[in-house]
This record gives C-alpha cells, structure tokens and sequence, in this order.
C-alpha cells in the first residue's frame, strides 16, 4: 500500500530583545551560568511580572508577515507543570486567546509548485532553564539564565507531506523571522527549534492517522532523517496490523532511532487558568496600523525588487535573499561601491566558496560587512588589480583585517609612478635577451613570455594592459 506523511510543526523561536519577557534581565546568550537572575525568572515568592512591550510589537510583526490575524484582547495563561529546569513550576503562555491566529505561508510544494500552508496560530510564552548533566560529578546542574527568555510559539496546520516541505517551511519562516528582525534563528544555540507531529494515512485518505510528536529537533539534518525513520517505523507497525501510539518521542540522532518519552499530554494535564499576575494585554488598531506601516522588506518582495531594479538574475537574487546576512552583505557591498552586478558577483563567488570551504554559515560571517565593498572600490579605481583583490579577500576573510591598511601595509597597490614600471620591464627585457630576439623574428608568443615575465616582476603592481604597453614600447614594435 502506498502511503502519506502528514506533518503539522510547532517551531519555537527565541526572540532578540535585549531583556526578558517579564523582567529586565539580559538575554544574552552564552554567559556564565545563572548571571542573568532576577527574583521574577527565579520565581521567587511575590515577585510580579511586568510585561516587555517588544515583545508584543515582534510578535505583531511576525503575524502581519504570515498574513495572520491579531487579537485585539489578548490574555496570558498559566500552564503547571513541575521540572528542575522551571522554578515557578509554571510557564506563562497563551492557550485561549492567542496573539496571532489563521495565517498562511506560501513554500514550494513536492510537485515544485507553490503551496500555502495554514499558520493555526502563534502566541507568546516565556522559554524555560537549562539542565546540564554532568557525568563525571555524577550531578545535574540548573542554568536560570534562559528562564524567562520571551518565546514565540508558531503552530501550523497539518499540511506538510513530507521532508522537503517540512524543511522549506522552516527555512521561508526562518527567512521571515530574521528579515523581521525579530529573531536571529540560531539552531546551534537553540533559539530556532521545533516540535515534529507526524502520523501516516493510505494514500488518498481524508481522515488523519495517529500522530507521535517529535520533541526538540534543532538541526535540519536531523530533522529529515527522523522524518523518514518515523515514516517507516509507523508504516511498519500498520502493515503488522498493529496501531501508532499517540505519544511524544525523544529523537536519537546518533542512533538513527526514536524513543517514546511520554504519553501525549493534553491541556487539561497542564490545569492551564489565565495568569493572575497580569492584566489583560488589549491592543489598538492604530498600535497594528503602526507596525504594518513599519514593516521591513520580505525575502520574497527583496528578490523581485533585485531582479526587477538592479537587472541581477533569479537565481542570484535567490541565494543572496536566502539569508538575511547574506543580504546585509550585499547591500552594505552595494552602498559602499555602487556596482549591484559586481557586488553579486563576489558574493555568489569569492564568499560563498569560502564560507563552503571553511563551512561557516552565513550568520558566522567572519569579517566587517564593510570590508568587501572597499575591496570592490580599490579594484574599481584600479589601485588594486583583480588577482591582488582576490588574495586581500582571502586574507580579509581569514583575520577580518581591514583591506585598505593590508593593501598599504604590504605594498601591493599598483605603482602609479610610470617610471617604476618602465625600471622594473627594462630589467624583465635585460634579463631575457633570448625570448626579446625571437619576438625580434617574428616569433609572437615569445611577447606574450615576456608579457608574463613582466607581470611577475610587478608582483601585481601594474595591469596587464600597462604592461603589454610599456614592452611594445620598449621593444619598437607600436
Ligand atoms: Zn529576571
């Protein structure tokens, strides 16, 4: 029989305020463990929320980007739960009225078509601690730092059918975020991570089968393998004449396997009540108004506009738009050197085969945004050659060293002075009367030899067509 993976996500991503959700303590990631505490993320007794107002703001922006409504009286709810990890023993979250419900975002389907996929909803919470097992010492220890981190929590409808869907939707949504600016959708650091709900059903079933939810997947790579493990485990139980269990598993990406974790919890297990620490959170029109008359530029509008404005082709403007760095990159390039064409072509070239090469994302961008447009520029007023460019490239994007003082430092700009070349190609003919004599008798490569010749003597100092220009003259041969 032939079957169909049906997936429905929810993705939660840490968004990039500076404070907290509900206090003033920093968010900044990787500090030393449980620095970043307050009596509120601690949960300590009569310590009151307060609600940070970006968050709202990102929230509403990320909503108005996935065509979402939003709710004009929103209220917090508190959902109960015990973990080491959470000192309140409660998470502030939405359940009944959440900030953003029935939205769409538009992938491309596994026929290579277009596909919208329904956004059911997207509420605001506050992210847990973190527990770190020790082996050695035998103990777990608890890192407050992230509690109270604020969360958004993006929740699709079932409509995703398989690995490349489900890994375009979270690419589009991790573009979406990023341009937002409300997120900057690190999977390493765990600011973008996801819960998979899959089940499988007959080929051209309407009704949905039993659904396992997947826990925490943060790396894309995973994600696909368990799709397709998590397929073929439900198939295989279905063909015994058995049945899936609804329940949450814990995906193994070493072993290639999942494990059940846990029985599928429902709401009531978490005796979810409205938060009594905080009022009700009403937002006006003109609060909406303001952010959609404010919102940034999409990655999908970005790539008509370079195609339409700047002449750059699709598939150019596809990669560049992929990553919002990428698109940082390029449109500092662009401003410092006024070249869209050349811009582009250093980034589809020198960058991108570097970043391949080294394998750092384009989010580890490892030198000042500024650097490549004054490389362009020294190229352009031809201080530089593009052979020379290419090797301060290299170097820029080793050390981040600033291109300008390398190019002074170590004496590689073009010599100027017409004299200098004139000494330096004198010596280059001295030096090989051999080759001068067969030009002299009509032996044409011979020129090109010393053309050569020339240009390594001149370690990149002078342009080729300078070169060949001096020689003739040297050689009487105008
Ligand atoms: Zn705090």
């Amino acid at each position: 029989m032939q079957y169909e993976t049906v997936i429905g996500l929810e993705v939660h991503t840490e968004l990039s305020t500076k404070s907290k959700i509900f206090c003033a303590c920093s968010t900044r990631f990787g500090q030393t463990p449980n620095t970043q505490v307050c009596p509120v993320c601690s949960g300590m007794p009569g310590a009151l929320p307060v609600l940070n107002r970006a968050v709202v703001e990102y929230a509403i922006r990320t909503g108005l980007a996935v065509n979402c409504n939003i709710t004009r009286n929103n209220q917090f709810d508190r959902k109960n739960y015990f973990y080491p990890d959470l000192p309140k023993a409660y998470q502030i979250s939405q359940l009944y009225f959440p900030i953003c419900t029935d939205g769409t975002l538009a992938i491309t389907s596994e026929d290579g078509g277009t596909k919208e996929v329904r956004i059911r909803e997207i509420h605001m919470e506050e992210d847990a601690g973190k527990l770190i097992h020790d082996d050695w010492e035998d103990a777990s220890f608890t890192d407050f730092n992230r509690c109270g981190v604020p969360l958004l929590e993006i929740v699709s409808q079932p409509d995703l059918r398989g690995v490349a869907e489900t890994l375009d939707f979270l690419e589009k949504l991790k573009g979406i975020l990023q341009f937002c600016g409300v997120s900057d959708c690190k999977m390493q650091e765990g600011s973008f991570r996801c819960d998979v709900n899959l089940s499988v059903r007959p080929m051209g079933s309407e009704t949905y089968g039993t659904r396992t939810e997947l826990k925490n997947m943060n790396s894309t790579r995973a994600i696909a393998r368990m799709i397709e493990a998590e397929t073929a485990r439900q198939i295989a139980l279905l063909e015994e004449g058995g049945h899936v269990t609804q329940e949450t598993r814990r995906w193994d990406d070493d072993a290639g396997e999942s494990y059940p974790m846990r029985g599928k919890e429902d709401a009531q297990d978490y005796k979810y009540f409205p938060e009594p620490d905080l009022p009700p959170l009403v937002i006006s029109q003109e609060q909406i108004d303001a952010i959609q008359a404010n919102m940034p530029e999409l990655p999908e509008a970005k790539k008509l506009r370079y195609t339409r404005e700047l002449g750059l082709p699709a598939y150019d403007t596809g990669i560049i738009t992929s990553s919002v760095y990428l698109v940082r990159l390029f449109e500092t390039t662009v401003e410092i050197c006024g070249d869209a064409k050349e811009s582009a072509n250093w980034i589809m070239g020198e960058v991108l085969s570097r970043l391949k090469s080294t394998q750092t994302l384009p989010e580890n961008m490892p030198f000042a945004p500024e650097s490549l447009g004054k490389i362009i520029v020294m190229a352009q007023k031809n201080i530089i050659n593009r052979g020379t460019a290419k090797k301060v490239f290299a170097q820029v994007f080793a050390e981040d060293t600033d291109p300008e003082a390398y190019v002074k430092q170590n004496n590689l700009a073009m010599l100027t002075d017409a004299n200098a070349v004139r000494e330096a190609l004198i010596g280059v003919v001295e030096a090989n009367q051999k080759s001068v004599n067969e030009f002299k008798n009509g032996k044409t490569q011979a020129f090109q030899f010393l053309v050569g010749q020339g240009m390594k003597s001149l370690r990149g100092q002078a342009s080729a067509q300078e070169v060949t220009r001096v020689l003739r003259e040297l050689l009487g041969s105008d």
